[in-house]
């Protein structure tokens, strides 16, 4: 049976090159393995289009149902992350650097998740310890996928690790300037011209349950807020409508790569905690909050104390 590699819903780079670069690792290994997505190749976030663009990869097919399937996981091993009937599916192998979530499996399996900024770092290990050469166009991908998760190493979430796969990985895939490709993939991530605000609120979203209340986190990339002053109002009508469909609340990181620091726009069944979780005041629907750039290790862990998670 076909293994089906496939990363988190709403997929970022880095789900969409760790399945590309674990699909070619298994299949070098003599496995029968494709890379999945959880999108069509249309709806797919800008800067993974550029990034597949770029390198010559190929866009992988899209799954939305497990059912009956043998798949390996990427960049996530949460459910709610997961395609569709997961629970029907032969999970055979875990790559990922997030924390450990609620999948589980039959039978003992491969399963490697490193405290590390990016898959793409985990995954360049695996084809060290395998003694198996990247290609180069997969190199790429994955290279693209830590600048990318790490953003251009500033993120909290960054180790040297991940320093250290960029400096590989660039040779390999014959990259001289990784901040030229870096401010390439900013420019394709944060273009927000003509697209409709509920498209941008999902374009890197997650759900979480925390203590029974499900919150959603958004997260936009920006060059400056600038980019989104015209369009404010839609956003918060967008999250508005998705906090209508069960949800205690939305939140939405308006990120400033080069500022460092995110304005957080909240909306919320109760506002005064959200306030407690970051420290901070609401001034209207959102509050600057220095430094913060990670969802994962800033945001979701104060939501989480906050929840009494
Ligand atoms: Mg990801
Ligand atoms: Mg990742
Ligand atoms: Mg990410």
């Amino acid at each position: 049976m076909t293994i089906c590699v496939v990363g988190h819903s709403n997929p970022d780079t880095d789900s969409v090159t760790a399945a590309i670069g674990l699909a070619a690792l298994l299949n070098a290994q003599g496995q029968d393995a494709k890379a999945c997505m959880q999108s069509t190749a249309d709806a797919l976030n800008p800067e993974s289009k550029m990034v597949l663009d770029r390198f010559g990869l190929a866009v992988p097919e899209e799954i939305t149902d497990a059912a009956g399937k043998t798949v390996a996981l990427v960049d996530f091993s949460d459910k709610a992350q997961a395609p569709a009937n997961i629970s029907d599916a032969d999970v055979v192998t875990i790559v990922d650097h997030h924390k450990i979530g609620d999948v589980t499996t039959n039978n003992p399996i491969l399963f490697r998740n490193e405290p590390v900024g990016c898959t793409g770092t985990v995954l360049n290990k695996m084809f060290k310890d395998a003694g198996i050469d990247i290609p180069k166009d997969v190199a790429g991908g994955m290279l693209a996928a830590i600048l990318s998760d790490t953003v251009n190493f500033k993120s909290p979430t960054c180790t040297d690790d991940d320093k250290a796969a960029v400096a590989e990985l660039k040779k390999i895939a014959g990259v001289e300037d990784t901040e030229e490709l870096f401010m390439a993939m900013l420019k394709a991530k944060s273009s927000v011209d003509g697209v409709p605000a509920k498209d941008l609120l999902f374009r890197d979203y997650k759900d979480f349950d925390m203590k029974g209340s499900k919150v959603g986190v958004g997260q936009l990339e920006l060059a400056t807020l600038d980019q989104v002053a015209a369009i404010r109002e839609d956003l918060l009508a967008a999250m508005k409508e998705i906090k209508a469909d069960g949800r205690h609340s939305v939140l939405l990181m308006l990120t400033d790569v080069v500022k460092e620091g995110t304005d957080l726009v909240v909306v919320s069944d109760d506002p005064a905690l959200i306030e407690k979780a970051f420290d901070g005041k609401l001034a209207g629907t959102s509050m600057w909050i220095d430094g913060m750039m990670s969802r994962k290790k800033q945001t979701v862990p104060n939501l989480q104390k906050a929840f009494g998670c």
